[in-house]
């Protein structure tokens, strides 16, 4: 471990454990609060301003402190709080470290997502080894110290020029005071130069007035002065552009000058959002803060704003319109299916292709009506997901895809439901299913990893994070990733097709087109092109590693297929399924409006 062994004294009140290798001044801190109320789209925020910074040629790296005490997000009901997002190393996490990732086209890992629940459990652990001898352990300074210890971990290790800490929830919580608290403390120790303090805030809009009103902006702004904290920045959050007299009267009462209080309105893409802040001069306003100026490259800057601009323009201008419908039960959550709608958004305007879509509720979708059901849609997905609901909504709609040609993409779940279906259908196994919906099925097509079997509990303990995976040669799946023998793809699943019905599926004309390097674990199944257009299928989730500039192979071969179901031509083979700009072959240009007929 990188701190230093001892952890407290009888003879001061201060506390603060350092980690090996930390060079006070070196790194620098940008701390994002939310006021007013959540989902104001602070991570979105942050990440932009991380962006903007890195984009500057600073290296950047962001933590998000969560308040709540689960270790993780894996026993989280996405529901509720969005999807599970998994790191490469198999954190699974809050949705806003997918978001950090897409922005930054960083692999992030576990250091990059701080719980309380990790911290007080890293608190107790150490008084237990008897690290705090003779001290009772308490909030300030003990467990503040230990997020403080977490922050300058990340910069170490992450060798950081700029940190970019998103404190969760909204200031006024009592579940995250405490991290407000460690920040505030630890500002003071690495002094005025080296942290940045910026409130995301809401202007409210009220229909029955038809104008802004600051009001609820300033009361809460004033909750975090309260709490020790300045901001010097003021970002505010609103429908519309927030207008003079708003941030005049947000300045004056939180005692902001007004070149730093920003309008932060509504966008037609999260990409458009670091443009927006740089636009409005955020950025030279956290540089000469943080007196980073000299670390500042132009040409680098220049670059990266080209290439990301050209993205917009490409989002902006994509004109074919695809359908694809998403089949769950959380269809009424769009945070549910954060990474798989950002990842349709990246593929299609690879292609330019303007993606909607259609959510399929699959509890009442059955074989007689998917065709009505799926009547308007160009492709499907079916997305991950556990337990029985909607299960056979599922089977019966993937029927329907595989048997008339529909482009179709599963995902993790997605996948094991097109297996029991297609050992259904196609290989006469009556009853097959999987032994996480039917225990006792007569073939258990799908079954529980071996390792899955000797645990215990619900937690951190599926298999998670990124895995290599071997393609099989001359598969579609092969052409789509380029010819490469070798991806890496990110797993969240316990169950497996079952190694025992490999060679009846595959006699019936199914192909596993990657598999596992050492295991016989089944990674992802197609079926051959003079069978279906496009029906893939993969037991991982090829949606979390999808970025702006790198649109991930999977979701491109789904997007051009579906623009062909659509009727739009597009030439050149599915080798063009390649980030513009990473491949110089005539055909990985983007759809040629010359070539298409929608
Ligand atoms: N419930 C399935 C499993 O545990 C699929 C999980 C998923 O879709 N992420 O294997």
């Amino acid at each position: 471990m990188l701190e230093s062994l001892r952890l407290a004294s009888d003879d001061t009140e201060f506390f603060t454990p350092m980690p090996t290798g930390y060079e006070p001044g070196r790194t620098k801190y940008v701390v994002v609060f939310g006021t007013v109320m959540s989902g104001l789209g602070k991570g979105i925020f942050s990440s932009s301003l991380a962006k903007i910074l890195q984009d500057k040629g600073a290296t950047v790296t962001p933590v998000k402190l969560e308040g709540y005490l689960n270790l993780d997000s894996g026993t989280l009901n996405p529901y509720r709080h969005g999807e599970v997002f998994v790191l490469d190393d198999g954190m699974e996490c809050d949705m806003d470290l997918g978001t950090y990732e897409r922005m930054l086209n960083l692999d992030l890992s576990r250091l990059n997502f701080c719980t309380s629940g990790q911290i007080l459990s890293s608190v107790l652990d150490k008084e237990r080894e008897g690290r705090y001898l003779g001290r009772d352990v308490q909030m300030i300074p003990h467990v503040t110290g230990e997020v403080k210890l977490r922050l300058r971990e990340l910069a170490v290790v992450a060798q950081a020029d700029v940190v970019f800490v998103e404190i969760g929830g909204t200031v006024g919580d009592v579940e995250n005071a405490y991290f407000i608290e460690a920040v505030r403390e630890m500002s003071y120790e690495e002094g005025p130069e080296n942290f940045c303090f910026v409130a995301l805030t809401y202007v409210v809009e009220p229909q029955i007035l038809g104008e802004q009103k600051s009001k609820p902006a300033q009361v809460s702004l004033k909750l975090l002065n309260a709490a020790g904290i300045h901001p010097y920045i003021i970002a505010c959050r609103a429908s519309a552009p927030v207008t003079k007299k708003v941030r005049e009267k947000i300045a004056l009462f939180a005692n902001v000058p007004m070149d730093r209080v920003f309008s932060m309105h509504d966008c037609d893409s999260v990409y458009v959002v670091p443009e927006m802040l740089r636009g409005a001069g955020i950025d030279t306003a956290v540089t000469d803060l943080l007196r980073i100026t000299n670390r500042i490259d132009a040409k680098a800057e220049e670059i990266a704003r080209t290439t990301w601009n050209d993205y917009i323009a490409r989002f902006r201008g994509a004109e074919h319109p695809v359908t694809i419908g998403i089949i769950g039960k959380y269809t009424t959550v769009r945070d549910s299916y954060a990474s798989i709608i950002q990842a349709l958004e990246h593929a299609g305007t690879h292609f330019g292709a303007k993606v909607a879509i259609e959510w399929v509720d699959s509890s009442d979708l059955t074989y007689a009506n998917a065709a009505r059901k799926l009547e308007n849609i160009h492709g499907v997905i079916v997305p991950g997901g556990f337990g029985t609901r909607g299960v056979d909504g599922k089977i019966a709609c993937i029927r329907h895809v595989r048997e008339n040609n529909i482009p179709y993409l599963g995902i993790c779940y997605g996948m094991q439901l097109a297996v029991i279906e297609y050992a259904r259908h196609a290989c006469d196994l009556t009853g097959a299913h999987s032994t996480e919906l039917e225990p006792d099925c007569p073939h258990p097509v799908i079954d529980l990893l071996p390792e899955q079997k000797k645990l215990e509990g619900l937690g951190g303990n599926m298999r998670l994070g990124g895995y290599d995976v071997a393609i099989t040669p001359g598969s579609i799946t092969a052409t789509l990733f380029d010819g490469a023998e070798r991806v890496r793809l990110r797993f969240r699943h316990r169950y497996e097709v079952n190694p025992e019905y490999i060679e009846t599926l595959e006699k019936a004309g199914l192909v596993f087109s990657c598999k596992s390097p050492e295991h016989p674990i089944m990674h992802a199944l197609e079926l051959p092109a003079d069978q279906h257009p496009f029906f893939i299928a993969t037991q991982a989730h090829p949606e979390l590693a999808s970025r702006p500039l790198r649109p991930q192979p999977m979701f491109l071969g789904l997007i051009r297929a579906a623009m062909q179901y659509s009727g739009v031509q597009i030439s050149g083979g599915l080798e063009c399924a390649r980030p513009k700009g990473e491949c110089s072959r005539e055909q990985c240009d983007p759809v040629d409006s010359s070539h298409a007929s929608s």
